[in-house]
């Protein structure tokens, strides 16, 4: 199902989740307590699905006076990493919200969560299952067929708190026995069927090292973990609706008070053109596909960061597209509205000629400079204004100008007349050509000296106004323009899962030798801007003082009629 974009309303009504916490604030549940978290596995950088959780548990508690942890878990040592949690501290941060000084990691229960599973032999509601992971598998059944049990079913509780410390010491191989929990091979829920609990894996942790050779499940640590933080509401996608019942399951068993964590599922932001998965956009980073993480390509946070994107933009586009129970893929072009919508209030107006044409005006001194002065954004007097240099020598866009235009051609020809945004009305009287490539060399006009812009400027009118940057003193830069990524809506969606086919070979275009008026040689990386007529472009990594690079993070919607007003 694709949702249209006709959501402007939805941020003001409550979501499902905002009922359910009033509600239960109105009950005087928790003692009026609101507490989340945020709980990502360290094994990968956020992308903008995480934004939404995000902007879920760390909006709730703000909304309701609340908290909200931030918690890694990191159950898989194979698959985490430091520079991972790293990355997802700054991007949480750049997003605007602060877990402060509640940063935990369910690595830090793992003793807790030990000593909970001996527990569970105890009662006997655990045991050691020495068959291998296939044979485990093939013995669950299906959501119409009960599961098998295991021959190791009905182990003493004695034998399996032997195994299980023996599997602790290290005595055994990876894979050669797991614990698992025994609730019922015949529950139509799949995953009460006497589900993995702990799994040997001989592998250093990123935090714990090498003190631990068993790791509990991620289903096993998550729910506890919730638990033993006091979170009160435990905020997470539709696919863990059916892995609730088994959290409740654990609890239950835990003994607790009558405290526990109020699971709500809602949908997972799902983008057109965009795949979300960590793994897969693992692949993509190490197969070149992109350059990195932070490719300006990529759905992550740090991507859209290094494009321009700002965090207001995405927050805005969150909120746009709400929260419900039904999964849903979204247009791109939404997001792509919340930012071009926010860099139109914030980035200043510049000129800039990303495919340079020189443009000679004949009847101006050659030795005369004239100062214009420019607006920064027409939607924001206090941005001011600047001075940008003008003379007998500018550039203008190649596709300004034709030899032979069509009708309602408002830019530049031969004989025809168009303004240089805020300076004068040209006229054109000739261009040179390449004969054999047909390339348009130069192109020659006169100035017409009693239309410079302002007060003053005669009553001539012209429908055509362009942007360009003195040839003199431009700066230059390399520009990078961006398309999608896939040329498929759902990329990742398909019968044979591979997405690779539908990477689009077009997605970066580098532009060298564009030029830019000279205010632009001092711009700061990630400072952003709006290049007249052609869109939004923010300073890359790679910027230099000797070299200016800049992103396009989106075109203008609507080039012409700006440009006209
Ligand atoms: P991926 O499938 O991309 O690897 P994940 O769900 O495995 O993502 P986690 O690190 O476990 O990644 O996610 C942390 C939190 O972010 C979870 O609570 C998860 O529900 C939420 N989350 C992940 N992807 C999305 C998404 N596309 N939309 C909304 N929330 C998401
Ligand atoms: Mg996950």
């Amino acid at each position: 199902m694709k949702e249209d974009n006709e959501t402007e309303t939805r941020s003001e009504s409550k979501s499902f989740i905002e009922s359910f916490i009033e509600a239960d604030l109105k009950e005087g549940k928790n003692g009026g307590r609101i507490h989340t978290r945020f709980p990502p596995e360290p094994n990968g950088y956020l992308h903008i699905g995480h934004a939404k959780a995000i902007c879920l548990n760390f909006g709730m508690a703000r909304k309701y006076g609340g908290k909200c942890n931030l918690r890694f878990d990191d159950t898989n040592p194979v698959k985490e990493e430091i520079e991972y949690v790293d990355s997802i501290k700054e991007d949480i941060r750049w997003l605007g919200f602060d877990w402060e000084e509640r940063e935990y990691y369910a690595s830090d229960y793992f003793g807790k969560l030990f000593d909970f599973a001996v527990e569970l032999i105890k009662k006997d509601l655990a045991y050691v299952d020495d068959q291998p992971a296939d044979v485990i598998s093939s013995q669950k059944g299906t959501p119409s067929q009960p599961g098998i049990e295991s021959p190791f079913r009905k182990r003493t509780a004695s034998e399996n708190l032997n195994l299980f410390e023996r599997m602790k010491q290290g005595e055994f191989d990876e894979g050669s026995r797991v614990l698992r929990a025994k609730i019922d091979m015949t529950s139509p829920n799949m995953h009460m069927r006497d589900p993995i609990i702990y799994r040997i894996i001989k592998s250093s942790h990123h935090r714990t090292g090498n003190t631990w050779i068993v790791y509990p499940m991620y289903d096993f640590a998550h729910g506890q973990s919730d638990y033993f933080e006091g979170v009160t509401h435990s905020l997470c996608t539709l696919e863990f609706e059916v892995h609730r019942p088994l959290y409740d399951w654990f609890i239950d068993q835990l003994k607790s008070d009558d405290y526990r964590p109020r699971q709500i599922e809602f949908n997972r932001l799902n983008l057109t053109y965009t795949m979300m998965s960590k793994r897969k956009l693992l692949e993509l980073v190490r197969e070149g596909n992109v350059s990195g993480w932070d490719d300006p390509r990529m759905p992550t946070l740090c991507g859209l960061r290094r494009r321009g994107y700002t965090p207001e933009s995405i927050k805005r586009f969150v909120d746009l597209i709400g929260y419900t129970k039904v999964e849903a893929i979204n247009d791109i072009s939404l997001l792509e509205h919340a930012v071009r919508e926010d860099l139109n209030l914030k980035a200043p107006r510049v000129l800039g000629v990303l495919n340079p044409l020189k443009v000679i005006i004949k009847n101006y001194p050659r030795d005369k400079v004239e100062n214009v002065e420019l607006v920064n954004n027409p939607e924001d007097e206090s941005m001011g204004s600047r001075i940008v240099p003008f003379c007998n020598e500018v550039f203008i866009e190649q596709e300004d100008f034709m030899e032979s235009p069509p009708n309602k051609f408002f830019r530049l020809a031969p004989g025809m007349e168009v303004r240089l945004k805020g300076a004068y009305i040209i006229k054109c009287e000739g261009f040179k050509k390449d004969e054999k490539t047909g390339n348009i060399e130069e192109v020659y006009c006169t100035y017409d000296p009693a239309t410079r812009s302002g007060e003053h400027a005669s009553e001539k009118k012209v429908k055509g106004t362009l942007h360009w940057v003195s040839a003199r003193h431009a700066v230059d830069a390399e520009v990078r323009l961006y398309d999608r990524l896939f040329n498929h809506e759902d990329p990742s969606g398909q019968k044979d899962d591979d997405y690779r086919k539908f990477l689009n070979p077009a997605s970066l275009k580098v532009l060298n030798g564009c030029k830019l008026e000279p205010s632009l040689k001092s711009a700061k990386r990630l400072e952003k801007f709006q290049f007249q007529r052609l869109g939004y472009f923010c300073v890359d990594y790679d910027s230099t003082e000797s070299k200016l690079v800049f992103n396009r993070t989106v075109q203008l919607k609507d080039t012409w009629a700006k440009i006209n007003k």
